[in-house]
């Protein structure tokens, strides 16, 4: 074992718009840095890299600097600008989700560099944002020891290539079926995930929403069902697959491991974190969350598997 390795995430932060089918809320903090982050802060100190417009409320600034474990030193507020915003709207099944509106706003200007103090970081995840600019942030990580994206729907219908690019170029990706599907035109995910691995990267992790996850890895495949979450429990689905990256690679990151046992083990602590951020709007079941409500739904996890260690 290797031991603790800093982690950094690199991608939006997003003021959100969110419609479920009993509610509507507007202004959430949201992006997929700010959900990665939220979400790996709980197993591991995380370094974050993003910008915002001046527009962004400060009440979110102060929501994002309470988690313990993140650093903020690369945020970058760019006077003048506009912050990302999303809107989406979710069905009675809420594994359905449509975009509503992407306003890119400061996104479609020069993306945030990362810091000098960020540069010796080893595991880098690289949020969902336009590929070209998840594929120079690489660059800016000479130290990196594993290197793993997210993509999304606009993304793949608008920079297709670029995409193909990048993939050349990371050790991993994670994203959910229907982005499987859209990406590779394979419904079946372990079918989608295996076309991802020769593209270029090492493993792939499709989610599944509540029907869980799967990890193609060259060395072996590994399926995972969700949390079993009651209905009520779920109140808003957004940033689910942002937190279960970030809980992934906050284990990853604080065993110092990227081969696929770690891997495996790692989908059930993005899966932990995930069934927690579904229980509120925003990251604000996140922001309520102790690192022992986290261990012992874990525990409870591993139970519900009636599997050993
Ligand atoms: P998830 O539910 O994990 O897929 O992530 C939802 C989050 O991603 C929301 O908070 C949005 O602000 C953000 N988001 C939505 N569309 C994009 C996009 N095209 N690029 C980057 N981030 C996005």
């Amino acid at each position: 074992m290797l031991g603790r390795m800093s982690l950094a995430v690199t991608g939006t932060i997003g003021i959100d718009t969110v419609y479920t089918p009993r509610e509507r809320r507007e202004g959430v903090l949201g992006g997929s840095a700010a959900y990665f982050a939220a979400g790996a802060s709980f197993l591991s100190p995380v370094r974050l890299v993003a910008v915002v417009g001046d527009d962004w409320p400060s009440a979110h600034r102060d929501a994002l600097g309470r988690f313990k474990g993140i650093c903020l030193k690369g945020l970058e507020t760019r006077p003048g600008s506009r912050t990302f915003s999303w809107g989406g709207r979710y069905f009675e099944d809420v594994n359905q989700r449509e975009t509503l509106f992407t306003e890119v706003g400061v996104l479609q200007e020069a993306p945030p560099r990362v810091p000098d103090a960020y540069r010796d970081t080893q595991f880098v995840f690289l949020g969902n944002t336009h590929p070209a600019v998840q594929a120079d942030f690489i660059d800016q990580f000479p130290q990196r020891k594993l290197v793993v994206c997210d993509t999304m729907d606009l993304w793949i219908k608008t920079a297709h290539g670029e995409l193909l690019s990048l993939l050349k170029r990371v050790d991993g990706v994670v994203l959910n079926d229907t982005e499987a599907h859209e990406l590779t035109g394979i419904r079946n995910a372990v079918s989608a995930a295996r076309h991802i691995t020769t593209l270029g990267p090492t493993f792939a992790v499709v989610k599944k929403g509540e029907h869980g996850a799967v990890l193609v890895h060259r060395d072996g495949v590994a399926v995972l069902p969700a949390f079993p979450a009651t209905e009520d429990r779920v109140i808003d689905p957004t940033g689910a697959g942002d937190s279960f990256a970030g809980g992934m690679m906050g284990h990853l990151a604080r065993l110092g491991r990227t081969d696929f046992r770690a891997i495996r083990d790692a989908l059930s602590w993005g899966t932990v974190v995930a069934s927690f951020t579904i229980e509120s709007f925003g990251p604000e079941r996140l922001q309520a969350l102790t690192e022992a409500e986290l261990n012992e739904r874990h525990e409870q996890f591993r139970s519900a598997l009636g599997v050993g260690s």
